[in-house]
């Protein structure tokens, strides 16, 4: 048969092993399914097809050969365990140039074309450039190499070469996590805890901060330091914030509600990609109004890094935002080493000092004249101001002899859930 021309995975020789119930049933199509399993026998993919997916190896043998112009079959080796097969495809839209046959029962780790479209888009251009002339090369050779002989000898060493180049990047763990990354947003493991924002003076509970938390079914609860950067390298943090606001305002609801203070409000973390959507203010707006909470009990986090991107586009969508009644709050504000005129460029409401300066400002000079600068420079421009990282009693208290009302902080609270965040305002309000 000629390759490319069978679309299913099942080998005629050992079809009906592979229906011979001795692996769990598994549908390869699921883009939930964070492991594929491909029996003994089986194609993974056939030369001349179009393909969109790579796949790491993770356990299993397969055989790699390729069919030359002549019909002659060449053999291209086997590879096994920590291997890449199919990467091609998820770098340009030529066919796929070889065949690769499961020869054992064989677990596999997608990276879908779309995930390493969306990775390579981040990265610096170079990286994009040189891998896809380097493709470009190799298919070529591949082309011209009429006479070439059968590989298997020495694709022993180019498998070993792979598997530590593998190992070495953390590539595997990654694209793992990845993986199981996508099925948490889909299957309910996100959730929020809400940490307040305390008027010092009056000890009112002014409005909370969303944290995102991860229930790994394996490794329990993750913090958001473990999995943010990656969900921001692969695009997947868009579908989380989108989770994440939802859940959120559909919380501050409910506070609002039982507490029956509408002005309580809601603060959510945002990154680069989210913006990236001109669609999104609008979107938000919608989700707002179904909830039935108004835009201006919303602030939007962003960090300093974000704005210095000076791009356009996140400037169009801050301003709409804005234009919506959302407020705009700038996190860890004074750790990016910015000019502060482009402050002037953004419809900025609050900026939050990172917690680093709030730490060392008492026995540490130069952290306590930053607070000071940024209180100052606040109050000029009309900026409201949050003091985050708050611990201790003394640290309060130069805080407000300084002129900075509100904190978030340890010495008040730490991130608690909704229940918890409800008995808070209860106390606090009742
Ligand atoms: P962040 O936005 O600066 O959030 C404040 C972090 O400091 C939180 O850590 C909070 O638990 C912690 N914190 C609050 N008060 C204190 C204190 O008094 N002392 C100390 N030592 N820590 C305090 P968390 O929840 O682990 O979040 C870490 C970071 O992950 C966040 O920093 C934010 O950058 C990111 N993140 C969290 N949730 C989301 C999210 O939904 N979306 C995005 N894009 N990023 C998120
Ligand atoms: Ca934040
Ligand atoms: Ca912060």
């Amino acid at each position: 048969m000629k390759p490319g021309t069978d679309k299913t995975n099942k080998d005629p020789e050992t079809e009906s092993n592979s229906q011979s119930g001795l692996l769990p049933v598994f549908d390869a199509a699921d883009p939930l399914q964070i492991e594929k399993l491909y029996r003994a026998g089986e194609y993974i993919m056939r030369q001349g097809d179009v393909g969109d997916s790579a796949y790491f190896i993770q356990s299993g043998r397969v055989l790699i050969s390729l069919t030359r112009p002549d019909g002659s079959e060449l053999l291209m080796g086997q590879r096994g365990a920590g291997s890449l097969i199919g990467e091609m495809a998820i770098v340009d839209d030529g066919p796929r140039s070889a065949t690769v046959k499961a020869i054992e029962d064989c677990r596999l780790l997608e990276i879908s074309k779309a995930d390493f479209t969306r990775a390579l888009r981040n990265s610096n251009p170079i990286v994009g450039l040189v891998t896809r002339l380097i493709l470009l090369r190799y298919r070529d050779v591949l082309q011209r190499s009429e006479n070439i002989k059968d590989f298997s000898a020495a694709t022993s060493m180019l498998e070993q070469l792979e598997k530590v180049h593998a190992e070495e990047s953390r590539v595997l763990e990654l694209v793992r996590m990845a993986n199981e990354f996508r099925v948490a947003v889909a299957r309910n493991q996100l959730f929020l805890e809400y940490q307040p924002f305390v008027n010092m003076e009056s000890g009112k509970v002014l409005g909370f901060e969303a944290l995102m938390r991860w229930q790994h079914p394996v490794k329990g609860k993750m913090r958001p330091d473990l999995f943010i950067p990656m969900a921001e390298d692969t695009g997947l943090i868009i579908d989380a914030t989108r989770w994440a606001f939802r859940e959120s305002c559909s919380t501050l609801k409910r506070l609002q509600q039982a507490c029956g203070d509408t002005s309580l409000f809601m603060s959510i973390n945002f990154s680069a990609l989210d913006f990236d959507d001109p669609a999104f203010p609008d979107e938000m707006m919608f989700i707002l109004h179904e909830i039935g909470v108004s835009a201006s009990n919303v602030h939007l986090e962003i960090t300093e890094r974000l704005l210095l991107r000076h791009s356009d586009q996140v400037r169009r969508v801050l301003l709409r935002c804005r234009e919506l009644g959302m407020h705009i709050s700038i996190d860890d504000f004074g750790t990016g080493y910015s000019s502060l005129s482009y402050l002037h460029q953004y419809p900025v409401s609050i900026l939050k000092i990172d917690q680093s300066f709030v730490r060392n400002m008492i026995g540490d000079d130069s952290s306590l004249s930053l607070v000071k600068t940024i209180i100052s420079l606040s109050q000029n421009m009309g900026f409201e101001i949050i003091a985050e990282g708050v611990e201790t009693i003394e640290q309060a208290r130069l805080l407000l002899g300084l002129r900075c009302h509100v904190a978030q902080g340890y010495y008040y609270a730490r991130p608690m859930p909704e229940e918890a965040a409800l008995m808070l305002l209860e106390k606090r309000h009742g």
